[in-house]
């Protein structure tokens, strides 16, 4: 089964620093992105240490024993753990975070999870559909009826989060098991793409360049610039299961100044 894969991550046009970070391991189909906050640059630590911890747990050979949903969790708790561990060995970093969304790709199955307001979309055809359910304070909300979603776009506390990574001895994140049909995409992103772009715009961009998703990446963190660039952006584009024309040519890794980039199948 061939997957494909890109990302970019850009600071935006107004942050002073990208405090997001990104994972993909086409080895072993292990995608992330982590979007940080905390000031004087704890940001970029705390998102760091958690793709570092992702890395460590699930980018590498499994065993068939190893239940996906547990070796997911186990990630996310060491990531937890080092935020923690950071902020008691240097006070300085006091309230640093960090959200993770993750995908791991197993042939046509999958499992995302997240922790905070990153997302993860799929999309079919010319359907999008968000995966994840934001942990932050407009969506619930949203849940519970006191908010539209387009509300809760534009309100000024959209950016709490209700659970971040770093924020106490244990965090809960929330996993889904999904199967692949040929020609879907993974869409994870940080709140800097969604902020930006409403979900058709999302979709309309990401579909001009279904067969060359590193275009896809490109032309969706232009676009969140476009629109204002008022956050870190950050983009993946997983293609789990194929094309669903299987005459793909991949391109050769690009990489931008400031941004990261990675094509390529296994
Ligand atoms: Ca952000």
């Amino acid at each position: 089964m061939t997957i494909c894969a890109c990302g970019q991550t850009d600071r935006g046009l107004l942050r002073p620093h990208n405090e997001d970070a990104l994972l993909i391991s086409l080895d072993h189909g292990v995608f992330a992105v982590a979007d940080g906050m905390g000031g004087h640059a704890a940001g970029e630590v705390a998102s760091g240490l958690a793709i570092e911890a992702v890395r460590e747990v699930l980018d590498r050979p499994r065993s068939p024993e190893d239940a996906m949903p547990d070796l997911i969790r186990r990630a996310i708790d060491e990531a937890n753990r080092r935020i923690a561990d950071r902020i008691q060995l240097r006070p300085e970093y006091r309230g640093m975070g960090t959200t993770l969304v993750l995908a791991v790709v197993e042939g046509e199955r999958y499992w995302i999870a997240h922790v905070g307001d990153s997302r993860a979309y799929r999309i079919r055809g010319s359907e999008i559909r968000q995966l994840t359910s934001d942990h932050s304070f407009v969506n619930e909300l949203v849940r519970l009826g006191m908010l539209s979603r387009e509300q809760a776009a534009r309100d000024p506390r959209r950016n709490v989060v209700t659970r971040a990574l770093g924020s106490g001895p244990s965090v809960a994140a929330d996993v889904v098991e999904e199967v692949a049909q040929p020609g879907d995409l993974i869409l994870l992103c940080s709140d800097g793409l969604n902020s930006m772009l409403d979900d058709q715009t999302i979709l309309a961009t990401a579909r001009t360049a279904e067969q060359d998703l590193d275009d896809g990446c490109r032309r969706l963190v232009a676009a969140a610039n476009a629109a204002g660039g008022e956050d870190n952006v950050t983009v993946i584009l997983v293609q789990p299961a194929g094309s669903r024309v299987d005459t793909t040519t991949p391109t050769q890794p690009v990489t931008m100044p400031g941004s990261e980039s990675k094509e390529g199948q296994d």
